[in-house]
């Protein structure tokens, strides 16, 4: 998707795909090797935790290919026996990986990048520490010296950026007191001596709340904990090829999508909606949301890390509306329900061209075909023919199909072996573009099939078409 347009990425359910994220670990620890500057460090640590971690399930050990980021979407876990996708290849090395990055040296320096229960050896210089955390379930960190090096040497320990570089961490030395020294333009606490064994150095990392807007600045929002990402799970129905079978396709989520205005939309300013949200006691990272939700949820709105969530759909960027939005959004909302219900009512069959399952349910047939997606929708067009059977379950008088506005090629439409009328009823262009063409059918279809063929009327390729609609 373009850099300022998250919509569709918003709507998709496929999404981040786990492989391009272990690529950009290994990029950013090689940009860090040429400058170790914390930015690298921070982005390292966005990704490790919230798509890396998050990336296996925890119970059968599973991959994922993408992660959707798509309001009350789910994703789908590997199995051994029928998906070798490149995410199990690469998957297979990202959870032995976490060792790496977390140390880094240069010279004398021991850079301390991430707060991952660990102990380095450095052999050359005659160190070994150990460092305990449970971050980021808790934001302590200690680190031991169990092996002193002969000369002194400095330990720089990353400030993150999710901190804003406060003040407030506490450094004690053997339980003293440390005026860290933090040197400019590096965001390092910086700590030179000469190291006795069984030195600790102990620190608390402050972990708080934020909230996140999508980076096309839209009015959607995530929830984040230090840098742990946070979401809810929106239920477990429809959790269609959840764990994947060996289709084409067995890597996407295919099951159901939620429409989005049923996903839990936050009512009120940014500021507000940050203050809405609690951690629920101390010991775990569990957040609940007490401000004002729509649709009105049966229970307590609850988020977890994202790394924790799993065989469940979920929401990470939650629609945002301040009051005087949200009635305006209720109003479109109902519009919109009361339009589509209408049209529901009036449809005796549809095909949306161009997507594999309502094609092959309706008899597909082509010669000089092909299939796209645009505004995400998809498409069929031709230059030679395509066809369907449409199922006649009632009685039905109109046909109407849906093109784009300026698409300035023809199709001539046989139903029934015969040609529809040249000049339909054409509809205004709906926001992205859209128009329907409709026709009255001289004689009523009953019941039974119906077949349809769409071939170019005097140009080239036909238009583009997006759905074919039966009519009562
Ligand atoms: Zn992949």
């Amino acid at each position: 998707h373009p850099s300022d347009n998250f919509t569709s990425m918003l709507n998709d359910v496929q999404g981040p795909e786990t492989c391009n994220t272990y690529n950009m670990l290994r990029l950013t620890k090689m940009l860090y090797q040429d400058s170790p500057e914390t930015n690298f460090a921070d982005y390292y640590e966005r990704a490790l935790y919230n798509h890396i971690l998050a990336s296996q399930e925890p119970e059968k050990g599973g991959f994922v290919y993408f992660t959707p980021m798509r309001p009350g979407h789910y994703r789908v876990y590997s199995q051994p026996e029928t998906s070798m996708w490149c995410c199990v290849g690469s998957g297979l090395e990202n959870h032995t990986k976490y060792g790496e990055f977390i140390y880094a040296h240069q010279k004398d320096t021991l850079y301390v990048n991430l707060f991952i229960p660990s102990q380095l050896t450095w052999k050359e210089k005659g160190v070994t520490l150990t460092q305990e955390t449970r971050f980021p379930d808790d934001g302590k960190v200690t680190l031991r010296i169990d092996k002193a090096p002969k000369k002194g040497i400095t330990l720089k320990i990353r400030q993150p950026q999710w901190t804003g570089h406060s003040k407030e961490y506490n450094v004690k030395i053997n339980g003293k007191n440390e005026a860290s020294i933090v040197e400019e333009n590096s965001n390092y606490l910086t700590l030179h001596r000469k190291w006795k064994k069984g030195d600790v150095i102990t620190f608390n990392l402050p972990m708080k709340v934020s909230l996140e807007q999508i980076p096309d600045k839209k009015d959607y929002y995530a929830f984040l904990y230090g840098p742990i990402v946070l979401a809810a799970s929106t239920g477990t129905g429809h959790l269609d090829g959840l764990y994947a079978d060996d289709s084409r396709g067995g890597h996407i989520a295919h099951g159901k999508q939620i429409p989005l205005q049923e996903v839990p939309m936050l009512i009120g300013n940014p500021e507000s909606i940050r203050n809405s949200l609690h951690k629920k006691d101390d010991n775990q990272l569990i957040f609940t949301f007490d401000g004002n939700v729509y649709p009105a949820q049966n229970k307590t709105l609850e988020l977890i890390p994202f790394f924790r969530l799993h065989n469940a759909r979920y929401a990470i960027y939650f629609r945002q509306a301040n009051e005087e939005q949200f009635k305006i959004i209720q109003k479109e909302m109902a519009t919109a329900e009361r339009k589509a219900t209408e049209l529901a009512n009036q449809t005796v069959d549809l095909i949306f061209p161009g997507e594999q399952q309502p094609e092959s349910d309706h008899g597909i047939q082509y010669e000089q075909a092909e299939t796209g997606t645009n505004k995400d929708r998809h498409f069929r067009r031709t230059k030679g023919w395509f066809s369907y059977n449409l199922k006649v379950k009632e009685e039905a008088g109109r046909i109407r199909i849906t093109i784009q506005k300026n698409d300035r090629n023809k199709v001539a439409i046989l139903l029934n072996n015969n040609k529809l009328a040249v000049n339909p009823t054409i509809s205004e262009a709906d926001k992205d573009g859209f128009i329907t063409l409709s026709w009255l059918l001289p004689q009523k279809l009953k019941s039974g099939s119906c077949p349809i063929r769409f071939t170019p009327d005097g140009t080239e390729w036909t238009p583009a078409i997006y759905e074919v609609r039966l009519l009562k």
